[in-house]
Order: structure tokens, then sequence, then C-alpha cells
């Protein structure tokens, strides 16, 4: 799946619709970037924002080449960044190491907690961060844990980390994809072959932005390409044969600022329910969203210790 799209790229229905054209402007950091450091051309941008009428995602029509990808998730990541992009740069905000310092501790905690709602604690166990970077914010779920990280940007890793290059081989008990499934051109065939990595009770557990609500101010096309709404992450899991256990808006700190993001905690469906189709549960879970999203969008402290 590359390059311009007709149909949905989740659930592949035709009834797809327009919300808006992306933008093409020199002045914004991000589409400078991508035209000057990514793209192979630049009416490869020329876009549009989408919305499918079946599963209620919503995303943009053009797909990044593998090329194009091996460039914008490539090493150096924030360095090649921070020759355009304003929050890359060291002097953007002197508490940044600090804050990214905080908001790793928080999230290994986040995970750990979505992790323990549904699992004991083990003798061993194996940890998967898909898309983790440097794999700090993998938490410990056993008296032994051993900690992965498949990352498509070669970046260096913790210490005790351990560095994959494929899925091969490998059954984990939980598998963490934070802030990933938002970036990449064909989610759910990436999940399925996560699944066919995670042991028959493991965990699969996501944290999706929650960026439908600023759809509103008609983002350009840049890193992010699906904007998933409550519904559309029901469809995920349902069509990779997964079963929802949690599934909510929370707001905490990610790098050195906060972010309104799913939460999402998965596990082996073990008998397969249809999803319900019907588009009033559709309308309603849009309604949930946003109601969700003010809500902890105005709250001042983090829910984290529920
Ligand atoms: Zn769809």
């Amino acid at each position: 799946m590359e390059g311009f799209i007709n149909i949905c790229p989740i659930c592949k229905s035709k009834k797809i619709f327009k919300l808006y054209d992306s933008k093409i402007d020199r002045e914004n950091q991000y589409t400078k970037f991508l035209l000057e450091k990514v793209v192979t051309n630049k009416n490869n941008i020329k876009c549009s924002m989408m919305g499918c009428s079946d599963c209620f995602l919503f995303f943009f029509n053009y797909r990044y080449s593998k090329q194009e990808l091996n460039k914008l998730y490539s090493a150096r990541y924030n360095k090649k960044r921070s020759e355009y992009i304003d929050g890359y740069k060291s002097a953007f905000n002197s508490n940044k190491a600090k804050l990214e310092s905080r908001s790793n501790l928080i999230r290994k905690l986040l995970v750990l907690q979505n992790y323990s709602k549904y699992r004991n604690w083990r003798k061993s166990g194996k940890v998967l961060d898909f898309g983790g970077w440097h794999g700090r914010n993998i938490p410990d779920i056993a008296d032994k844990t051993e900690k992965y990280v498949l990352d498509k940007s070669n970046h260096k890793t913790e210490a005790n980390i351990i560095k994959l290059r494929n899925l091969k081989g490998n059954k984990f008990d939980l598998i963490m994809s934070t802030h990933v499934f938002e970036h990449l051109v064909d989610p759910l065939k990436v999940l399925i072959e996560l699944v066919t990595a995670l042991k028959n009770d493991g965990l699969i557990y996501l944290e999706l932005p929650a960026d439908i609500v600023g759809i509103i101010r008609k983002p350009s096309i840049y890193e992010h390409i699906n904007f998933f709404s409550r519904y559309s992450i029901k469809n995920l899991a349902y069509k990779a044969n997964l079963e929802i256990l949690y599934l909510k808006i929370k707001k905490y700190p990610y790098a050195y600022h906060s972010t309104i993001a799913y939460l999402v905690v998965l596990q082996k469906n073990k008998k397969q329910r249809k999803l319900n189709n019907n588009l009033a549960i559709k309308i309603f879970d849009i309604i949930k969203d946003l109601i969700n999203y003010v809500r902890v969008k105005f709250e001042k402290k983090y829910t984290l210790f529920i």
C-alpha cells in the first residue's frame, strides 16, 4: 500500500469522503522538512484528509513509499529534524532532558498498570516495544524480564535492551507499541504480524493519539497519516482477531509536553464476536471521544493512579 489510495487503509472500504486538502506551506517547518529531506516528488504531499464512512478512520490518502519512509524514519532522526523544526533544537526548552526522563518513568508506570490489570506478575517474561526507540518505556513484568525493541530507525538503545531486526523466533508476553500506529502505512498488516509473535495468553498494549479532535485545525501531512477514532480502533482490533479489554482516553506526559491518547489493551480473541456495524454506535463513539477528550484536556492532574 503506497502512493495515493482510494480505499480505507484498514477496512478497505471504498466509501470514503474528503475532509480537506493538505496545504503545502513552505513556511511550515514540518512541510519544509518533508519537501527538502523526504519526498521524492513534491506532488506526493498534495494529498487530502479523508474519512471512512464504514470504520470511521481518518487518514491522509498519500502513503509514503519505502524510500520515503527510510528517509523519514532514518538514523539521526532528531539531528536531521533539528535543522528545520524548533522543537528538536537543543535551545528549545532548557528542561527538555529532565522532562523527557520524567515522562519515560511515568510511561513505564502507565504500561505496567494497564498490563497488571489483566495479567499477574510472572517468574520470567518477555516484552517487545514495537517502534520503541531507546526502550526506556518498557516496564518489568516479571522477576526476570527480557526487554526487546524493534524499531525502523536505528536508534541507540539502553544497555539492557535487546534490539531485534524482525519478529521471527520470539513469542512475547507483552507487545507494546506507543505512538506508532498513527505513522504506519498499513496498520492492520502490522498488527496482524505482531499477533503472530504474541503468546496465547499475551497482551498487546497500544497508545494512539486522540488526534481526531485536532483535525478541526486541518493539519498538513507529516508523520501522522492515520487519525483513529474509538470505532476505528474497535474495527482494527476486530480485523486482527483481537478482543478489547480496555479502551480509554487519557492525558499524560509525553516527551517534554503532554499528550491526550487512547490507551488500548488487547488479547487474542477466544470467541470471535461480530463487530456491531450500527451507525448510531459509530456516532455515539465519536460523541464519547469528544466528551472524554474535553474532560481530560481540562484536568489539572494526570489521572495515573487508578
Ligand atoms: Zn474504514
